[in-house]
């Protein structure tokens, strides 16, 4: 089943230049995830993986799962659904929004998933709405946070040579791929926040016991108002043009304008080989500028 939907697997990983990187002597290298699928973007694709094997063997008759407005896990969700003629449910938080709320909801109604708005207080319990026939459905916990989505990344660990690379950065939401990156390999693991959410992290790290422990960085993760905000935006706008990978602001681009931060404080020593990784949300018509934060 999984063989119909048109992958590009292993992703490739490129070298980037830039002169800051050549003056403190590293050479960075980036994991393009983002190249798996136009809709079915990154770590998105990796952490639902597993979840379709089970459902194939499951009987069930579809999958359900939770997300923000915005959720890239819930597009990637619902795109795996159109293509395999999977029946999809999405619960949103936000009972006042309609699948005209923004163009991401659309889509997703438009891709065939089945969308139900709650309250923030019922999506906080993950309360499902009493008309869905659950025994039916496979349920993805929201983001994929589980230990099956921690295990999905083994295949995104298993296309890293790891003895090619010093340091993996990545950004974080829920935690799920570099947990599992750090299950998975054993380099110095870097991740950039995108949320104050450390202590869900952390919470979620020890939950996974895995066997090294990553270093986090959370002072990129407020959402930084007037210069910072600029800054960052700025940053991202030259890094896609000198590069020729697109970013967002939310993860990737945050991840990149962290490492080239941490560059600059010479926080990697001379000699380093970083692969970063870029965990994917970028679509062919990028639905919206104002991405929120979300899973
Ligand atoms: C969801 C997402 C993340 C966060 O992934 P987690 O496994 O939840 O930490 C990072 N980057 C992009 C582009 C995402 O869509």
């Amino acid at each position: 089943m999984i063989q119909q939907l048109k992958l590009q697997l292993p992703s490739p990983i490129q070298e980037i230049h830039d002169s800051l990187y050549s003056e403190k002597g590293i050479r960075v290298f980036v994991k393009r995830d983002d190249l798996i699928h136009p809709m079915i973007t990154g770590n998105k694709w990796r952490k639902l993986k597993k979840y379709i094997e089970i459902f194939e063997n499951s009987g069930k008759k579809g999958i359900l799962s939770f997300g923000g407005a915005y959720s890239n896990h819930l597009m990637a969700l619902a795109s795996i659904g159109k293509e395999l003629r999977i029946p999809t449910i999405g619960i949103i938080r936000g009972e006042e929004l309609t699948p005209n709320s923004n163009l991401q909801l659309n889509w997703m109604q438009n891709a065939g998933m089945i969308l139900k708005f709650i309250s923030r207080e019922e999506y906080r319990n993950k309360k499902i709405p009493s008309d869905i026939p659950l025994n039916e459905f496979l349920v993805i916990p929201e983001g994929g946070f589980s230990a099956f989505g921690v295990e999905s990344i083994k295949a995104l660990a298993d296309e890293i040579n790891k003895e090619n690379f010093d340091y993996i950065i990545a950004a974080v939401g829920t935690g799920t791929t570099l947990i599992g990156l750090s299950k998975y390999l054993k380099n110095n693991i870097l991740g950039i926040l995108s949320l104050k959410n450390l202590k869900e992290i952390k919470a979620n790290e020890w939950q996974m016991n895995q066997a090294n422990s990553i270093q986090f960085f959370e002072e990129y993760s407020p959402r930084a108002y007037g210069k910072k905000e600029v800054e960052l935006e700025k940053f991202c706008v030259e890094f896609s043009t000198k590069t020729k990978i697109p970013v967002e602001r939310i993860y990737t681009g945050k991840m990149f304008y962290a490492l080239n931060d941490l560059i600059l404080k010479e926080y990697f020593p001379k000699g380093s080989r970083i692969l970063a990784i870029h965990t994917g949300g970028i679509y062919p018509t990028e639905p919206s500028s104002e991405m929120a934060n979300n899973f």
